[in-house]
């Protein structure tokens, strides 16, 4: 029996008891509502589900995420007692049965992420077996709901007179895990329509609004997360309250009357319109700066937005890995200072996500290529790390430099990085384009397989891209709008195309070809000047026609990167980047020790695509022919992309090289 039928088969069987029949069927396909408009942001994102990656680079970790780790991530709820919890709650409320709470405290958030997982999924491909499997889990789900609307089955099991009694130290969670399950009910209702959990979260979300608030408890959660879901329900209902609630949170967040701070671990040491630095615990910073950009495209309160820009800088120009990792140390999961990041890096998973995520956010606020190159590098390389590629092993931290010691887990006792990649894969379309709908501007931040259908003015317009991104730089993108009409095309022309420097200057490049100079562009087969760039975008306005096809050429050469001279562990040192993806190398692929690469500046690199080694990859070599069997043998220099290690066993790896000139 295959895992996910033996997991709808114990499902089955609990919402059977649920319901008091035999036969839970699937609901009737619900309609999906209309999408709503960030009234202050310039752009509208293209939703996931407009967005269809059916092959190619993110077709294969689309089909991975469906086919593997939603399955494995519950299974492994399962076995580890958070499916049993809801089961145990929902007994307790009905006063059936008793039982203890198993495991970690803030375990339900991990179901929560799986179902919005599993709805993202159901949403992207017709799945009638999975959209039952998340109907019977969303059951179970709102069986565990108390009838005033609190929903936490630690407390709920075996704390039930302790409920909101532990807001601070040691935090118990409940307003973070309560913020999942809001997220998940609006994501879910916005990609399929339903509005089962949507229920669920609406009565749960009222209940909070009238324990805290202005003329009621005084607290903010102690991790920031409750926030942004907040703002996403108040999208999904229209529900002015939980946008009020949700800003309320945030402008209580250090201010400390009434209530003791959470320090600046947890972004408490100042209030957020005055935070111009980064600091504590990096997921929750990032939740926070998230849900600030959410709030201030909702409100247009241009004080959000100014801080939202100190966060980003500091984090972005000062405070980020080469990877897009970010959260230099496990003390307390947080940042260091400026430029102190130690390649023994701490970069939690959830982190990286959250960056791209905040990233996203500021792109549609200020259509400039800037957030998306930022969003590009975090994506492919810190965030695509913290899972394998067959996507049933994860790294919570993503160091930099590794000893082999620390490998990938099929879980954690602390799961929220499976459970967060989870849910984010599927959802990755939405990261690819935008529209402008006042200038009627398609945006095109992603290249990748793939195509998307979505309103743009008033007709229907079609993109399809065909390409072997991230590893060539060839795209083709057909453009068919419902009738010829004239519209702008906005291609983000890639940082290291570009300029040589990230902002901030915390990372220079060498051989950026000149975008003007080298790129290349051509409509329906003639060849147009890619202009003057907007932004880093590239505009093209004129009347499209049915079938009108753009093709690009983005040089992709192979680039040494070097840190600003203040990260003081990469002095002397280079890391390899082709197109977005940055390369590490892996003791295993070296004669002797890892710590003997030493790469010159006058030494000649080679790029080489092989379809056949960990899923299909260009790596780098220092060799001139074109070997087929290197990949199988020791080599003095063989770099492979740093999301796909830890892939063949654990082993020392490396992304900083030593540089040192061969002369020297
Ligand atoms: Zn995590």
């Amino acid at each position: 029996m295959n895992r996910m039928l033996k997991c709808s088969v114990a499902l089955l069987l609990f919402a059977s008891w649920l319901c008091g029949s035999s036969n839970v069927i699937a609901a009737e396909p619900a309609e999906r509502p209309v999408q709503t408009r960030r009234p202050f942001a310039k752009l509208q994102p293209v939703p996931f589900f407009e967005v269809q990656l059916n092959d190619g680079f993110w077709g294969a970790r689309l089909k991975a995420s469906r086919e593997t780790t939603i399955p494995h991530c519950i299974d492994q709820c399962e076995k580890t007692g958070r499916i049993k919890n809801f089961e145990l709650a929902a007994k307790k409320l009905a006063n059936n049965e008793d039982g203890n709470y198993i495991g970690l405290w803030f375990n339900d958030s991990d179901v929560y992420k799986i179902v919005e997982g599993m709805s993202c999924l159901a949403a992207l491909k017709k799945d009638s077996e999975l959209e039952k499997q998340t109907e019977e889990l969303v059951k179970l789900l709102a069986a565990a709901q108390d009838e005033d609307g609190y929903i936490d089955t630690y407390f709920t099991i075996d704390r039930r007179d302790e409920r909101f009694k532990h807001i601070y130290e040691p935090s118990r969670h409940e307003l973070y895990c309560m913020g999942h399950l809001i997220e998940a009910a609006a994501v879910r209702y916005q990609a399929t329509g339903h509005k089962d959990l949507l229920d669920v979260a609406i009565k749960l979300a009222d209940h909070i609004d009238k324990e805290f608030g202005p003329d009621a408890r005084p607290e903010v959660p102690e991790h920031e997360q409750l926030e942004l879901a907040l703002v996403g329900l108040y999208r999904a209902t229209g529900e002015k309250k939980y946008l009020e609630l949700a800003k309320w949170f945030i402008d209580q967040r250090g201010v400390h009357v009434r209530r003791v701070s959470f320090g600046s671990e947890n972004q408490d040491h100042l209030p957020v319109r005055k935070q111009k630095e980064i600091v504590g615990h990096a997921v929750r910073a990032m939740y926070l700066c998230m849900s600030i950009a959410d709030v201030y495209v909702e409100t247009g309160d241009k004080e959000l937005l100014e801080a939202c820009r100190n966060l980003w800088e500091s984090t972005t120009y000062r405070k980020m890995y080469v990877t897009g990792g970010i959260g230099a140390t496990g003390h307390f999961e947080a940042f260091r200072g400026d430029y102190d990041l130690p390649n023994l890096a701490y970069s939690e998973t959830c982190a990286q996500i959250g960056l791209v995520r905040f990233a996203h956010r500021m792109l549609q606020i200020d259509p400039h290529a800037e957030y998306a190159d930022v969003l590009e590098r975090t994506l492919y390389n810190g965030t695509l790390s913290g899972i394998s590629l067959a996507g049933d092993r994860f790294f919570y931290r993503n160091q930099l430099i590794s000893d082999g010691k620390y490998c990938r887990s099929a879980w954690m006792d602390c799961s929220c990085c499976p459970s967060n990649v989870a849910r984010f894969v599927p959802q990755v379309g939405r990261l690819f384009y935008s529209t402008d709908p006042a200038k009627k501007s398609l945006y095109v931040h992603l290249y990748g397989n793939g195509s998307c259908e979505t309103m743009l003015g008033d007709g229907k317009v079609k993109f399809a891209q065909k390409t072997n991104y991230p590893w060539e730089g060839h795209v083709e993108l057909t453009v068919t709008p419902d009738e010829s009409r004239e519209f702008e095309v906005c291609l983000r022309v890639p940082q290291w195309l570009r300029q040589t420097e990230t902002p901030g200057k915390l990372y220079h490049m060498t051989d950026a070809p000149s975008a003007e100079e080298q790129m290349t562009l051509k409509i329906n087969g003639k060849p147009l000047s890619p202009g003057k760039l907007e932004n880093g975008y590239c505009r093209i306005s004129r009347t499209w026609m049915k079938g009108d096809m753009i093709e690009i050429d983005f040089p992709m050469p192979i680039q040494r990167v070097y840190s600003n001279q203040k990260v003081q562990e990469n002095r002397g040192h280079v890391a390899l980047q082709r197109g977005p993806i940055v390369y590490c190398v892996e003791a295993l692929d070296i004669e002797g020790q890892l710590d003997s690469v030493v790469l010159s500046p006058e030494t000649k690199l080679f790029a080489r695509h092989r379809p056949d080694f960990l899923g299909g990859v260009t790596v780098i070599t220092d060799k001139a022919e074109d070997l087929e069997s290197e990949i199988s043998k020791k080599s003095s220099l063989l770099a492979i992309p740093y999301y796909a290690r830890d892939n063949r066993g654990s082993t020392g790896m490396k992304v900083w090289l030593p540089e040192k000139k061969v002369s020297d």
